[in-house]
């Protein structure tokens, strides 16, 4: 690909600094059964991005989904949008990375089968070249963090993990005055993604990575070491490993109720299910974590 068309400037870049970025799949790794990680390949150039930050993809550039699209627009009686994903590389790494989880069609559930995450996490093979826009979004450590904490607290759930594991691999790697407990949620160990690169990163920096996960259809998970338990991420959980609230910066990221759902709870007059947001955030608050230093972003 060429530089030139490789890098567009959007009307908007020079104030945002979006940009559109012709990529290729250098490599696709498999992170667990429903969980792909796509490294992309840019170019030479230094890309601007901080951990945290998601780009978008537009469904509609891809051949075998642009007829999809059209339909799904005409049921739906509105433009698919493009979809974000947090990035899963840190800018001192070679490759840029995203990590897709493949949504379902739940009959009953969904309204409509997903989109574009099937195709980006099951039928994307290396070689495929898109076009993604980034890199943007307020999920970020603030610059002055290492005076405001020295330890950072990750609350995850699922695909969650992704931009926070972005943010701990580039504190690290760039030796921030920071230590990490990350608390993360997923159904079964078959769920975890990055599971043995967040053990390598944990035993890489022992006194700066701690990892706790909190397994909720994984009976007598306890048995896997001190940091393993059944069950949810509860306030009493947050407690044990963060005993003074105060002190710390929270990053907390996983599914929420969805636009679509609050919606439709608010025609039928039902009462909508909290899901992992609003339980973490309810948790926070009943801790008393200090709202300024709770940093949330989620996926529904
Ligand atoms: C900031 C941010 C970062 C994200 N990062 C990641 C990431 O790193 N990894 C990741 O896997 N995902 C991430 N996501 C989620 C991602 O953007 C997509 O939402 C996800 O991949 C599903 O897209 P899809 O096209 O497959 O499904 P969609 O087609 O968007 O459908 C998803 C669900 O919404 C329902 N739905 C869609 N349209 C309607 C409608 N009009 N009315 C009612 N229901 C509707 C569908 O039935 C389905 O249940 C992120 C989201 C955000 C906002």
């Amino acid at each position: 690909m060429s530089q030139d068309a490789r890098v567009t400037d959007n009307p908007e870049s020079k104030r945002t600094r979006i940009k559109q970025l012709e990529v290729m799949v250098a490599e696709v790794i498999r992170e667990t059964h429903d969980v792909m990680t796509l490294l992309l390949f840019t170019g030479n150039d230094r890309l601007d991005y901080k951990p945290g930050h998601f780009c978008t993809i537009d469904p509609k550039q891809f051949e075998s989904l642009s007829r999809w699209a059209a339909y799904l627009e005409k049921v739906k009686g509105k433009k698919e949008a493009p979809r974000a994903y947090s990035l899963a590389s840190a800018p001192h790494e070679k490759y840029l990375a995203i990590t897709v989880k493949e949504e379902r069609y739940v009959e009953g559930a969904t309204p409509y089968p997903p989109l574009l995450s099937p195709v980006l996490a099951m039928r994307t093979p290396p070689g495929t070249r898109m076009v993604i826009t980034g890199f943007t979004g307020p999920y970020c450590m603030p610059d002055d963090i290492e005076d405001r904490t020295d330890h950072v607290v990750h609350i995850c759930a699922g695909s969650g993990v992704v931009p926070n594991w972005s943010i701990i691999k580039h504190a690290l790697a760039t030796n921030m005055k920071l230590r990490h407990t990350l608390i993360y949620g997923n159904r079964t160990w078959r769920d975890v993604i990055y599971r043995y690169a967040l053990d390598d990163l944990r035993d890489q920096y022992p006194d700066r990575l701690q990892i706790v996960h909190a397994l909720s259809r994984e009976g007598g998970a306890d048995h896997h070491g001190p940091h393993v338990v059944s069950g949810r991420v509860t306030t009493e959980l947050i407690q044990r490993y963060v005993p003074d609230p105060s002190a710390v910066e929270v990053f907390a990221c996983g599914p929420a109720q969805s636009k679509f759902e609050k919606r439709r709870a608010k025609e039928t007059g039902e009462t909508l299910a909290p899901r992992f947001m609003e339980t973490v955030l309810d948790s926070l608050d009943e801790l008393s974590f200090p709202q300024d230093r709770v940093h949330h972003e989620s996926y529904g």
